[in-house]
């Protein structure tokens, strides 16, 4: 069976590759599908714009729909960027742009009080509508400065809990197995196995 990835960024998208490797589908990206609808992400929660991205793109391409909509939860700054964290320092910010914010806002905060968590809300939908949605969260502390040329976003900012680097340096393997996305994954195969179960009934 197809599955189709409701993204456009490629970063992303190697993830949930990477996540996605071992159930036996056919993935396809919205670089694969013309025609697709751009889904202006303006809800109010992670969880609303993940439900509206694979809800209207399965809509429009009528095929099984999984969507992946994240946020940068800090502490110090009541939970921002969250559900602005792609648009954090304007409407076509780069991850530059963004992490220089993010380090400007927290300037002077001790490391102790840096304390933060990736949001990952994965939605899945067909044709009819939602079939389920779920969340997966890391936590950790944003440092004073980049570190490490991996991962994507805020990962050079962010060292998840029991680690000493920021999830640029990590390795992708590792980044795969603790990340908020790997979380969600996880919990989203279970719900694409069952769906698949029943369609094959
Ligand atoms: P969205 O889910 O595509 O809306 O992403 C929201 C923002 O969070 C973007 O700026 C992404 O670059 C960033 N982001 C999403 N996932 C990750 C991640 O796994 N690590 C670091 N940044 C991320």
């Amino acid at each position: 069976m197809q599955l189709l990835v409701a993204t456009r960024n490629r970063d992303k998208l190697r993830e949930l590759r990477a996540l996605l490797q071992e159930l036996n589908l056919d993935l396809l990206s919205a670089h694969d599908l013309r025609e697709l609808p751009e889904i202006v992400e303006d809800a109010d929660t992670i969880r609303d714009n993940a439900i509206k991205k694979a809800v209207h793109t399965a809509q429009a391409a009528r095929m099984l729909t999984l969507a992946d909509d994240t946020g940068l939860e800090v502490d110090a700054l009541q939970g921002a960027p969250g559900v602005r964290s792609a648009r954090f320092a304007g409407e076509q910010a780069t991850y530059y742009e963004n992490n220089k914010k993010l380090l400007g806002l927290l300037a002077g905060v001790p490391l102790e009080k840096r304390t933060a968590r990736f949001r990952c809300v994965v939605a899945v939908a067909d044709a009819n509508g939602l079939v389920d949605c779920v969340e997966g969260i890391c936590n950790g502390t944003i440092v004073e400065a980049e570190r490490g040329g991996g991962g994507f976003g805020y990962d050079p900012l962010f060292i998840p809990d029991g680690q000493v680097k920021t999830f640029a340096e990590l390795s992708p393997d590792i980044k795969n197995r603790i990340s908020h996305r790997a979380k969600a994954m996880q919990k989203a195969w279970a719900v694409l196995s069952r769906y698949l179960r029943e369609k094959s009934r």
